[in-house]
């Protein structure tokens, strides 16, 4: 027997109608690529995004099609989604940092009928055209009196183009499970994968991630995703915002220290989400400067493992709540948010501080397992640690074109690729990538581990562990450390301090200092280029 209740499929234009017809005026706030603060609101953003719509109909798209976007945050970035993904198209959002060979790949794999591009990536996109048969129009994030000169054929400005159409269309009404979105993942290794989410599962993610004990949305605050909408979503706040009602700021290309803590301030930004890196420049700003953050109450970080330094400044020094998120693009991608549930709190201080550098714990619709490396469960006690599987309503069931190639185990779960252990309360902790593990002497040492304890150094800026092979022990951790500015971190002196921290045999065997920490495109270390670095390095205990 069915139930009786209406059926309201979960498509992604009812979030942006909800936020323009029950928050009509809240501000939409951008860095414009161009230079100045450009100010709109949900009601308004609605009718250009109608407008998308419309003109994309125009020009013969359909449901299914490609758009890609290559673009910063920005209000045309977040209005081009929805009227892409409004007549059931799928907006494709291109990392700009990745190499251009990886740029041609995914557009070309994904056959991408329209680029919408900000005017930074102009001088790349002319470069890459010819080699981009697919591309019939080239829209460029701009109004006529900023168009340059382009050998882009028929390129057009994104102002005139919607400029010649108005805001009367209806949204389509697809299936809710049909595609809405496209984002490859990074692919350090091997080709880049492509995740194709759904409105429903965009739409039931951002439910999930509004909710107190992840990011705690409401219609009070405002929210500066400094997050790009190309790192899977901007963690969803794309659509978690607007359907809280909360206002957005988005920053835009300037994402260094000052900049970002200038707008966390202006606009009296009450949340916030990036991943470490960021935090690293604004804190160290901050420093110097001796500011403060008047409005600022919580800040997300994830995409990398944050250091407890790090929660431990932002909380004690200024205040401002840590949410330390897990995820990837498979999974929408938040699957993980460290909340403290009442078991932690009984513990006292210690207790929760250690809970909070943990990855958290599941919210609703994520169901996790770890697992031995022949597929059986394994404990979840806080001290063995396994392969992590996951399933869930906004996990991917399988890549982009590659639908013969299965990803999920027996259970339905699929591998994240992170090794982790679960405590008996639900808290995850990420010891590391499959792929980064340090095997010495048949036992695992984690490189986060080592990493977060070392950027605890007064001197020590960035941290990373990579394991080089040793004749006796298979391998062994060296770590490599940038200096903060004005520092020299000692080796022995480094070593020191993370003895009383760490299991003996953990120790790493050397340490070398570096001007930079190679990353990737979204921001973590590239351990890959790292182990390519020190290929040939000698550990002085081989
Ligand atoms: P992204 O788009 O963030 O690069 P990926 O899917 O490429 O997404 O990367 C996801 C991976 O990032 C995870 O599998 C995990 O290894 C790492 N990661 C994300 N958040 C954290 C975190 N809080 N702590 C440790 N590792 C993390």
């Amino acid at each position: 027997m069915l139930g009786l209740m209406q059926d309201w499929p979960l498509l992604i234009h009812k979030v942006i109608d909800y936020a323009a017809s029950e928050h009509p005026g809240r501000a939409v706030v951008s860095r414009l690529t161009e230079g100045p603060l450009h100010r709109t609101t949900y009601a308004a953003l609605r009718e250009r995004a109608l407008k998308v719509a419309k003109r994309l109909a125009q020009d013969g798209i359909r449901a299914g099609d490609r758009v890609a976007t290559l673009a910063w945050n920005n209000h045309r970035h977040l209005e081009a989604w929805y009227g892409i993904a409004g007549i059931g198209a799928v907006y494709h959002t291109v990392n700009p940092r990745l190499f251009p060979e990886q740029i041609l790949y995914i557009m070309n794999h994904a056959e991408d009928r329209i680029l919408l591009l900000d005017l930074t990536f102009l001088p790349l996109v002319e470069k890459l055209a010819p080699q981009l048969p697919t591309v019939e129009r080239f829209v460029v994030l701009t109004d006529a009196a900023h168009m340059p000169e382009t050998s882009l054929r028929g390129a057009v400005a994104y102002e005139d183009w919607i400029g010649e159409v108005d805001a009367d269309f209806r949204w389509a009404e697809v299936d809710e499970r049909a595609a809405a979105g496209l984002c490859y993942t990074s692919g350090t290794t091997g080709e880049p994968k492509g995740v194709l989410y759904s409105h429903r599962s965009n739409v039931l993610h951002a439910m999930v991630t509004m909710t107190p004990d992840a990011f705690g949305l409401t219609a009070r605050d405002i929210v500066l995703p400094v997050v790009p909408l190309f790192h899977a979503n901007s963690w969803s706040l794309a659509f978690a915002a607007p359907m809280a009602g909360a206002s957005l700021v988005m920053p835009g290309p300037k994402l260094d220290g000052p900049s970002i803590y200038e707008l966390l301030e202006s606009e009296r930004v009450t949340m916030t989400a990036a991943v470490p890196t960021i935090w690293f420049a604004l804190l160290q700003h901050m420093e110097a400067t001796g500011s403060r953050l008047n409005h600022l109450q919580r800040v997300a970080i994830g995409g990398s493992a944050c250091p407890p330094a790090v929660i431990d400044t932002f909380e004690s020094k200024y205040g401002i709540r840590v949410i330390h998120a897990w995820g990837m693009t498979e999974m929408s991608p938040v699957g993980s948010l460290c909340a403290i549930k009442p078991e932690v709190v009984g513990g006292g201080p210690e207790a929760v501080r250690a809970i909070k550098a943990t990855q958290g714990c599941a919210p609703f619709s994520v169901e996790w397992k770890i697992t031995g490396d022949d597929g059986r469960r394994l404990p979840n006690d806080g001290r063995t640690f396994g392969r992590l599987k996951v399933r869930g309503a906004a996990v991917a069931r399988r890549y982009y074109k590659r639908e013969d190639e299965e990803i999920l185990d027996a259970e339905g779960f699929f591998d994240t690729g992170d090794v982790a252990t679960l405590d008996p309360n639900g808290y995850m902790r990420i010891t590391d990538r499959s792929k980064d593990v340090i095997k010495s002497g048949g036992e695992w040492i984690s490189s986060i581990d080592l990493e977060n304890l070392a950027v605890g150094h007064p001197a020590v800026a960035e941290a990373a562990v990579i394991g080089i092979p040793h004749p006796k022990w298979d391998e062994r951790p060296l770590l490599v450390v940038v200096a903060k500015p004005g520092t020299r971190p000692d080796k022995a002196d480094v070593l020191e301090f993370l003895r009383p921290k760490i299991a003996k045999w953990w120790m790493p065997d050397d340490m070398v200092v570096v001007d930079e920490i190679p990353h990737t495109a979204t921001g973590k270390i590239l351990k890959t280029e790292l182990r390519n670095r020190f290929k040939d390095y000698r550990l002085p205990t081989a």
